[in-house]
């Protein structure tokens, strides 16, 4: 039998068919084979085959403009930050530093630093001065979106994919274009939608379906636009990263640096940082009837002698807090939720409560989104509220409010206007000296972040309230003491002296002995 062997970029080994027999009218071979021709021809308009593979590293510098409807001070203006993102990368020797530089609302630092290579990662927290080990199973998919979003690197690995990753999934229109449309595998087993301009056979965008309950069926898209040459290739000199069509990162290349030899020095981890503990997992017992569910997001719970009251229900933390409380309060109903702001990550885990018909207690401006979160439907992962829906319970604290019986006490307090949103709860157990607040001060891995302007105000309202504590819980982070939020402070001073994100260079040091 004869067979007709061909060989394409995309799949880098020779795929032979059988001359005569194959199904012509497979959709399947149909669709893998347009998939290649479109990868062919994109491989091709970006300078070729041959020219990625002989790149040896790539350095990138580029501005960063963050727009954020669900993280600004009110919920009339979005958050607008800016910064600057500098990548190094060794292709032989696979070592990636990403360093991200950027302030937040509330002029809080929020400068990244990861550095991976060989089998290893770490990140670097500069507002905590504390680095981090990556989970080793997490590097490939770190590898592989890190890939992704700097396109050339995507680019250069699709040598190494299957001959089965590729599909076409037909053309479509994207702003007046017409545009060829693939779906591949990536190497991190990622289902990607790559689209391709049918005229300059250039890539214009990478789509990902980020599927959860929380924000319903919605769709990440990285866009690439603004072509230029580099060296033999033509490359992207800005990218927009959006979620549900509204984009939030706007990224522009300022540098394209392509084989400039980097010291080995660059993607060495710095001195001076502190290591971070392993991070709790476990349901930990702070006092009688009171419990802190550990997490990116930690939560506090108190058991009342008739009822449960929950302190924050952050990103996907829903369910996790409802199950823990059952096993310790089994039979009791969870009454209330308390929502600290109305930013989206601090609403995204109350769907399973207004599901159970908790009634949640948050800001007055946090009251509309957190009706629209309860409208919104996943067709893809319906939950809970998907499958029973009804409308959320809201209780607005405008300055204050007291959750008491004979042996507990939980006082809110309205503590906003601040530097990060214009209204916020904090959370006291007067008898256990516990604080409780989200954003106001983090703790990533257990170091308070330098203060922010929100910071030093936080603490000024603390005093005036007369809410001494010895024990805080962040949301973010670990738990730390009043000392923490001292040495915070001390870090806001130091931390101040630095220029704004989008002038900054290098990470600002924020050690507050110097
Ligand atoms: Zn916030």
């Amino acid at each position: 039998m004869s067979h007709s062997c061909v060989r394409g970029f995309a799949i880098g080994v020779l795929m032979c068919l059988p001359a005569r027999g194959f199904p012509q009218s497979s959709i399947t071979l149909a669709s893998a084979l347009e998939g290649r021709r479109v990868i062919e021809q994109m491989v091709a308009a970006v300078g070729g085959r041959d020219a990625l593979r002989s790149i040896r590293t790539i350095v990138t510098d580029e501005s960063i403009r963050r727009t954020s409807t669900g993280q600004g001070l009110n919920t009339r203006a979005p958050g607008v930050t800016q910064g600057r993102r500098t990548v190094w990368y060794d292709v032989a020797g696979q070592r990636i530093n990403e360093l991200r530089i950027l302030d937040i609302t509330g002029n809080q630092l929020w400068d990244v630093q990861r550095f991976i290579g060989g089998n290893a990662g770490t990140v670097v927290s500069w507002s905590s001065m504390t680095k981090d080990s990556m989970p080793v199973a997490s590097l490939p998919s770190q590898r592989a979106a890190f890939a992704r979003r700097n396109l050339l690197p995507f680019l250069m690995s699709l040598e190494r994919r299957p001959p089965d990753a590729v599909r076409s999934l037909g053309t479509t229109m994207i702003g007046g274009k017409a545009q060829d449309v693939v779906g591949i595998t990536d190497v991190d087993g990622a289902q990607l939608t790559l689209v391709v301009d049918r005229q300059t056979h250039l890539p214009t965008r990478i789509e990902q379906l980020a599927i959860s309950a929380a924000m319903g069926d919605t769709v990440d898209v990285l866009t690439f636009s603004d072509y230029r040459k580099v060296g033999r290739l033509f490359l992207p000199h800005r990218r927009d990263e959006s979620r549900s069509n509204e984009t939030e990162w706007e990224y522009r290349v300022e540098r394209f640096e392509i084989d400039t030899p980097i010291a080995d020095t660059t993607f060495a981890v710095p001195g001076g940082l502190t290591q971070a503990a392993a991070p709790a997992t476990n349901v930990q017992k702070l006092a009688p009837d009171v419990y802190l569910v550990p997490g990116g997001y930690q939560s506090v719970f108190v058991v009342f002698d008739e009822y449960v009251v929950v302190l924050e229900a952050g990103a996907g933390q829903g369910r996790n807090i409802i199950a823990r409380i059952r096993e310790v309060a089994s039979g009791k109903p969870i009454r209330y939720v308390v929502a600290t702001h109305f930013h989206d990550d601090h609403l995204a885990g109350l769907r399973p409560f207004i599901a159970e018909g908790t009634a949640i207690v948050t800001t007055a401006d946090a009251k509309g989104r957190i009706e629209a979160l309860a409208r919104t439907r996943s067709r893809l992962a319906p939950d809970t509220l998907d499958r029973s829906p009804r409308a959320p319970v809201i209780e607005v604290v405008e300055k204050q409010r007291t959750f008491k019986d004979a042996r507990h006490e939980v006082q809110l307090h309205q503590v906003g206007p601040n530097a990060h949103v214009d209204q916020i709860l904090i959370g006291y157990l007067p008898a256990e000296r516990i604080l409780f607040e989200g954003d106001l001060l983090d703790m990533a891995s257990g170091e308070p972040a330098a203060g922010g302007d929100d910071t030093a105000d936080f603490a000024r309202k603390l005093r005036a309230l007369g809410l001494a504590f010895d024990r805080l819980i962040p949301v973010h982070g670990e738990m730390g003491t009043a000392a923490d939020l001292e040495k915070s402070l001390r870090r806001g001073l130091a931390r101040a002296k630095c220029p704004l994100g989008a002038e900054r260079r290098t990470p600002c040091w924020v050690d507050e002995r110097k």
